[in-house]
Parts: C-alpha cells; structure tokens; sequence
C-alpha cells in the first residue's frame, strides 16, 4: 500500500480569462469536486485566482499559481508574492517549469529561494525538473535532474519536504504530443526517489509525490499512473477542458 495518495494538477499556462476559467472549474467541481481519493489542483493564470477560489469553495480542489516572486513585498514590477497567493486561499505552486526556465531565464538559484519562500508561508511547491531532448541524446538525462532537484531543494528541512511535490517533465514531452515511455518515466522517477532518500532519509522520501507530466492524456494515462514510482501528473493541454481532465482524474482514483 503506497503511502502516498495519488495527485492530478493541472497547469493552465495563459489560458482562460476569469470568467472561463470560472466555468471550467465549476465543471471540474460537480465531477469531481466531492471525492478524496485523488488530490486534485488547478493551476489558472493569476488573474482567474479569484473567481476559480470562489467555484472550488465547499470542494475537495486545491487551488494552485503558476509562479511567486521570492521577497514578500517591495519594488518588484509584475511580481506576484506567497502572501498575495494566499490571500486568495491558494496553496500550491508550480516552480521551475521549462518554459519559465527557457523564456524567463529562471535559474537553479532562483527558482530555490522560491521554493524556500513558498515554504515559508505555507505554500506547496510543485518544484518541476527534466531534461531537453539534446540533453537526452547525450546520455545527461539523469545528471540534469540531479543538478536541478538538488539545486532546488538546497536548504530545505526534512520537516518541510513531505510539503515539496516533485514534476518530472522531459522538455521534449512538454506540449508536443511525444510522451516518454513507462519505462523512461519510471527509470527518472526512481532515481529522483534515490536522491530523495539520500536528501531527506528513507521515511521522508517514501511520502513525497514525484509527478510525470508531458503529454499526459486519458489514453496514456493508466500505464503511466500504474508504475511504481509515478504518484500522478501534471497536465498542461489536458488540463484545460473539464471532461479530460476529469479522466485523468478517474485513472488516478482508478490506478493501485
Ligand atoms: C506542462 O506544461 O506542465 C505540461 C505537462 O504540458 P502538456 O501536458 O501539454 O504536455
């Protein structure tokens, strides 16, 4: 029996305005907004906080950003803060996503002190590591994940990490349709739980969530979720139409 309960976040990007997104979360809610079996998490743009928080209110769902500037307040244009999060009763972040790190020039340093201030004021990171297609075909896939996780999680505490959810999302999966196969998948996922262990010891690696996400869909779904080190996804394209995710959601509930 896992100790770990299964996790399906969906990662909206910059899609749906506030009442769009509103509507689908309200879709999301009267599917699966009453079940316990799988935690769920909706990640809309800033914008849709607000009225997402207002649709998820009574339900299972968990609300989610998509990023959070490390210092609590101050001379920071465009910048949105942990306590601003939550402030609108948001609980999850997503952190180190390839496209803040390609686009946004985020780097390891970086993207750790937001983690470490998500920490702070309660906010679950959703810390997102995984190599480009290039770094694949070098043989550097795992090298890669070791210097982004480590790097990330640099300073925190055995006591915080079972708040930590790890995504591991291969660049080269992320929106193009190619997902990695199970056995790719679950090779990263067991060596992310490896250097967990070495982190945070045994106990506290066995209760952190490692996510895959890229390309996840209903029909990879299962074989993905069955493997034993793959305790959920984070979905981007499925994510934003509710009958979709709604099956991602129902093969988790579904997968031992
Ligand atoms: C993502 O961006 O986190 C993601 C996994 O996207 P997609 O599911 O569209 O590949």
């Amino acid at each position: 029996m896992s100790l770990r309960k299964k996790l399906i976040a969906g990662n909206w990007k910059m899609n749906k305005t506030a009442a769009d997104g509103a509507a689908l979360v309200a879709d999301i809610v009267a599917e699966v907004g009453k079940q316990n079996d799988v935690e769920v998490v909706v990640c809309p743009p800033f914008t849709a906080l607000e009225s997402a928080a207002a649709k998820l209110d009574g339900s299972t769902i968990k609300l989610g950003a998509q990023n959070v500037h490390p210092e609590p307040s101050g001379a920071y244009t465009g910048e949105i803060s942990a306590g601003m999060l939550r402030s609108l009763f948001v609980s999850h972040v997503i952190l180190g996503h390839s496209e803040r790190r390609t686009y946004f020039g985020e780097t390891d340093a970086f993207i750790n002190q937001k983690v470490l201030a998500s920490l702070k004021a309660q906010l679950k990171p959703i810390l997102c590591v995984g190599e480009t297609l290039a770094e694949r075909e070098a043989g550097t896939t795992l090298k890669v994940v070791q210097t982004q996780l480590e790097a990330g999680l640099e300073g925190v505490s055995k006591d915080l990490a079972t708040s930590v959810i790890i995504a591991y999302e291969p660049v080269w999966a992320i929106g193009t349709g190619k997902v990695a196969t199970t056995e790719q998948a679950q090779e990263v996922h067991a060596f992310i739980r490896s250097l967990l262990v070495k982190l945070f010891g045994d106990a506290v690696a066995q209760k952190v969530r490692i996510l895959y996400g890229g390309s996840m869909k209903p029909a990879n779904a299962p074989e993905l979720l069955a493997q034993k080190d793959i305790d959920g996804g984070l979905i981007g394209g499925a994510s934003l139409e509710s009958r979709s995710f709604v099956e991602l959601v129902n093969a988790a509930a579904a997968a031992k």
